[in-house]
């Protein structure tokens, strides 16, 4: 029996590579101190999983920026737009091209774009996507894997493990840039040169090559499906003497079992953390000599494996497959996990002890063939670990779990119909038609920042951050006031973010140091962990949305963040189904609404930014997550008076597939990103004759550009086109965090503007 690992983190255990990369883009240090930088990492990474006794280690899961642009350029899938930099740039090239490609350029009179961005399947990782051409052609192009690849076997010999994205999955998961073809006959021109890569690893004396296909877990058309067959027989054909492992993960094979299992590979890796219910398909269909790689710890989360559960299915697969065709391992690339539990300090010893984080994880892939070796005290140890979590009063809350199970159905709707509720809100506020308004918060200064980090360096008193706070937000209100917003905000100054504040003040949830995950790029994000039952010991935001409404005539939106998106970007319990834990949550908000209405504040917001991003991989599953993640928003809203005027908000605008579930969320006003799309994106809304109130955003705030009032005042018309006029609210399309004060004032005066050229020239309609 062997072990392996798929991948490890590379930004460094300080974030060592995210502070290079940016000193290297600020021109603060030289490609060679980068290098020396990347080096040193990828060293460590060998050694910590040489020392922890892993058998196989991966190589080239390094990356400066993102593997897939790694794989863009290795195959000399490089868009002609950054052509120039090669011909025209005198420096690093490949580096600089690199770079361009992943942050575009704007340098020797060259203002060239960057590749886009998406999430690597369901994480919250970002990969550039690959750009196709008819004419596509490919080679290889970089010498980078080769480099790594030598430099760790020196290292580690045989057990170093070239890793690369696999021919099928590379291609499926970019994008045709032009019409008239499918990305998927480009597999033809692709293996060629997969081949010509596997052969000069072997040629450098690798002995395995992990090949990640993690499109074979997503619905895959038959086209897909023969290019795998056709991808891995040419390689098979074509190359001997190296071992093929092909990597899925993030869920089950399902319809592609059969073939998954029948590629002529020499293993093939499996997640069964996410669908442990996959390996008895599995070992049903599985071909004599095919390796079995279990992918048993979970690489997407804190939690410390329970080893009795991995074990059953681990001695599952031995009973039928003898130990030597099975390998140990995390289900995925541990890049999604934080790096080092070691680092936390502060966190509860009772709770820690629950947990592991990358380099735990590995130990606990080595343990696992320990124990399986005889081992016993390993295995009481992880035991007694295991129950203090199932019976600790720190986690389990008799009160919380009672209120998610007698959940009704009155809980999660409103007392009357939308067209009731709508006429109680005419008749409260008198808004204008085209109501103007704001997603929420206001520029987050550096010093608004810097008042934060006082307060926690203990510089500041909360006495005297709460005054300057305060300060904040007056201006803010007094200046929508001037400019004429019918409907504020208090700005969000209080707030670091739209889920740690949340997260901060809730019980069952807790905070790492150091436990950051790459985003994209440089970018790390430090996510919150639930542990335990959720739930809401005091009021979180009506002290501030009281203060600034007593500061103003006008309506003032309390602003709260939803269930799902603090589910989203938080690690999340692994020993209760995502659904409860988003009940418990939305109940916690529920009582923060009703605390608000009770405090007056007749206008809530409650933002869904990320129901779209927790879709699953597979169609088939996306009616029953739409279920629970509206029903989770409804909670919320569930319990106030017909005369409170409930808003959500989403960071988005393809709503295709998914409208009557937004719909039946039922919040009287949402407000969505539209405006880069020029209004096209509401034709789903229209199309559906979407019943309640919409605000489709009419500036981009991603880009201090500052549009024009004729510009927003013509998107306006375009939506009136679209949508009952009465029914459109005007408004950015997200939150101004990001943006500086001079271009935020100007963006909104224009709108308002535009708001009022809206009221004048679309008034015939407003009537109908
Ligand atoms: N209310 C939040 C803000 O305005 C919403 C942010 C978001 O949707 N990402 O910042
Ligand atoms: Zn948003």
């Amino acid at each position: 029996m062997q072990t392996q690992n798929l991948g490890y983190p590379r930004i460094g255990g300080q974030r060592q590579l995210k502070k290079a990369c940016e000193q290297y883009w600020a021109n603060k240090i030289d490609l060679n101190e980068l290098n020396q930088v990347a080096r040193k990492i990828k060293e460590e990474n060998w050694q910590l999983q040489l020392d922890a006794g892993i058998d196989l280690i991966p190589c080239n899961d390094f990356s400066f920026y993102d593997q897939v642009l790694d794989m863009s350029l290795l195959l000399g899938a490089i868009p002609q737009r950054y052509a120039p930099v090669l011909t025209e740039v005198k420096g690093n090239q490949e580096t600089d091209l690199y770079f361009a490609m992943a942050r575009g350029y704007q340098k020797y009179g060259l203002d060239i774009t960057a590749m886009e961005m998406t999430k690597w399947l369901d994480t919250n990782y970002h990969y550039l996507v690959p750009e196709f051409t008819a004419k596509q052609e490919f080679r290889i192009f970089s010498e980078k894997v080769f480099g790594e690849f030598n430099a760790a076997k020196k290292l580690l010999g045989e057990k170093a493990k070239p890793v690369l994205l696999g021919p099928v999955s590379y291609l499926l998961l970019g994008k045709e840039k032009e019409q008239g073809f499918n990305r998927i006959d480009l597999i033809k021109q692709l293996v060629p040169v997969y081949v010509e890569l596997i052969n000069r690893l072997k040629q450098q004396g690798a002995e395995w090559i992990q090949l990640d296909e993690p499109c074979l877990v997503l619905d895959l058309s038959k086209k897909d499906k023969e290019a795998f067959e056709f991808a891995y027989r040419s390689i098979a054909n074509r190359v001997s003497g190296v071992k093929i492992l092909v990597a899925t993960y993030f869920d089950a094979l399902l319809d592609n079992t059969q073939l998954a299992v029948n590629l002529p590979v020499a293993a093939l890796h499996v997640d069964l953390v996410r669908a442990p219910e996959q390996l008895e398909e599995i070992l049903a269909l599985i071909p004599d000599q095919l390796q079995l790689s279990l992918g048993v710890v979970d690489g997407r989360n804190v939690w410390k494996n329970d080893y009795e559960k991995s074990l059953v299915l681990i001695n599952r697969a031995i009973e039928q497959l003898g130990a030597d065709r099975i390998i140990i391992a995390p289900s995925c690339s541990l890049l999604h996990s934080p790096i080092d539990l070691d680092l936390e300090t502060t966190i509860d010893l009772e709770i820690k002890n629950w947990m592991a984080f990358a380099k735990q994880k590995l130990n606990e892939v080595a343990e696992l063939k320990l124990i399986l070796k005889g081992n016993d005290s390993l295995l009481q140890l992880n035991k007694a670990a295991i129950q203090s979590r199932k019976s600790s009063e720190k986690v389990h809350k008799p009160l919380v779990k009672n209120r998610v199970t007698a959940i009704t159905e009155g809980d999660a709707s409103r007392n009357s119909v939308f067209s009731v509720r709508q006429q109680l809100h005419i008749n409260r506020f008198n808004l204008p038609s085209f109501p103007t308004t704001t997603i929420g918060s206001f520029p987050q200064t550096d010093d608004i920042r810097q008042l934060r980090a006082k307060l926690k360096k203990g510089e500041l008193s909360l006495a005297q951050y709460e005054t300057a706070i305060e300060q904040a937000t007056i201006a803010c209100v007094r200046w929508q006031e001037e400019i004429g917003l019918d409907v504020l905000v208090h700005g969000e100054f209080e707030r670091n973010d739209m889920v740690e504040y949340f997260g901060e003040q809730l019980d069952g949830f807790l905070f790492t140091k150091n436990g950051w995950v790459q985003s994209y790029g440089s970018r790390c994000v430090k996510p919150p962990v639930i542990y335990g039952d959720v739930s809401r010991p005091d009021d979180m935001t009506v002290r501030w949305s009281k203060f600034a409404a007593a500061q103003t005539d006008r309506p003032m939106k309390g602003m709260l963040t939803g269930p799902v998106t603090i589910l989203q970007w938080s690690f999340v319990r692994d020993d209760q189904v995502r659904e409860t834990t988003t009940n418990q949550i939305a109940f916690a908000i529920r009582d923060e609404v009703l605390a608000l209405e009770a405090a007056g504040i007749g206008i809530i917001q409650i933002d869904e930014a990320a129901i779209r991003e927790g879709l699953p991989l597979r169609k088939a599953k996306h009616p029953q997550y739409l279920d629970w993640a509206v029903k989770a928003f409804r909670i919320t809203a569930g319990g106030v008076q017909d005369k409170t005027q409930i808003h959500t908000h989403m960071c988005y605008s393809e709503f295709n597939n998914i409208i009557e579930h937004i719909a039946a969320m039922d919040a009287d006003v949402i407000t969505i990103e539209t405006s880069r799309s020029q209004m096209e994106l509401l034709e789903a809304f229209a199309d559906f004759e979407y019943p309640n109130e919409i605000g489709p955003g009419v500036y981009d705030i991603h880009s201090p550009r500052v549009p024009s009032t004729e510009e927003m005042a013509s998107l306006l018309t375009k939506a009136a086109t679209l949508l009952p006029t009465r029914n459109l609210w005007v408004n950015p399309d997200c939150g101004l965090k990001t943006r500086k004060w001079p271009e935020t004032k100007a963006a909104l005066q224009n709108m308002v503007a535009a708001a009022k050229l809206a009221r004048e020239q679309i008034k015939v309609q407003y009537v109908n």
